[in-house]
């Protein structure tokens, strides 16, 4: 995917963000802020997920739907290639590399995280995957597969004061931004 050509970014005049991350590390939250401060279009992909009906059966191991990967990719092409956006999900080695400019990657203490998702009613072993997940960094790791790792920022979300922090960061960074067609 990553040598594979690829349609320039500078067709976009405004950045594309995706905030990934374990569930339960504030990706909602986090993007919820960013859209409301900055504008841009705030995609909550497991929302959408859900609403459209983006997945195949249902996978009773793990008591959730197996997602339809092109289907969503279909769904959000047309305004990701429109650019500002800012896209919310936990699985993201599907996306085409070319829609992101800027990807955030939340890590979160677990035993913070732990507590987190007890509060959402994750049954124990979807509670434990996913604990698991996030100190095994699997999220961290998919995105540097995926992406270019001068892109990507690893931040901390373990608190309101953090994600403060980690919003302002994003802010400064889109007032930075400049299309690729006009360096
Ligand atoms: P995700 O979308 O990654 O699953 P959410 O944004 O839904 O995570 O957050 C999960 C829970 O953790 C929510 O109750 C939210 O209020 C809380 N939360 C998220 N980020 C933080 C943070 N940085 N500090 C404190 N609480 C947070
Ligand atoms: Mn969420």
């Amino acid at each position: 995917m990553a040598t594979m050509a690829t349609v320039p970014s500078k067709t976009r005049t405004k950045p594309n963000i995706l905030v990934t991350g374990t569930p339960g590390t504030g990706k909602t939250s986090t993007a919820s802020l960013i859209a409301e401060l900055t504008g841009l279009n705030h995609i909550n992909c497991s929302a959408l997920v859900k609403s459209k009906q983006l997945s195949t059966e249902k996978n009773d191991e793990y008591d959730c739907l197996m997602l339809d990967e092109d289907a969503l990719c279909d769904e959000i092409e047309d305004t990701m290639d429109v650019g500002g956006n800012i896209v919310d999900f936990h699985s993201i080695d599907f996306f085409p590399e070319r829609w992101f400019d800027l990807v955030l990657v939340l890590r979160t203490d677990n035993t913070i995280l732990y507590d987190r998702l007890q509060k959402r009613a994750y049954n124990q072993k979807k509670l434990q995957e996913n604990v698991e997940c996030e100190i095994m960094q699997v999220v961290l790791e998919e995105a540097r597969n995926s992406y270019k790792e001068d892109i990507i920022h690893e931040v901390q979300s373990d608190n309101i004061d953090q994600m403060e922090s980690n919003v302002e960061r994003v802010q400064e960074w889109l007032k930075a931004w400049v299309p690729a067609s006009s360096n």
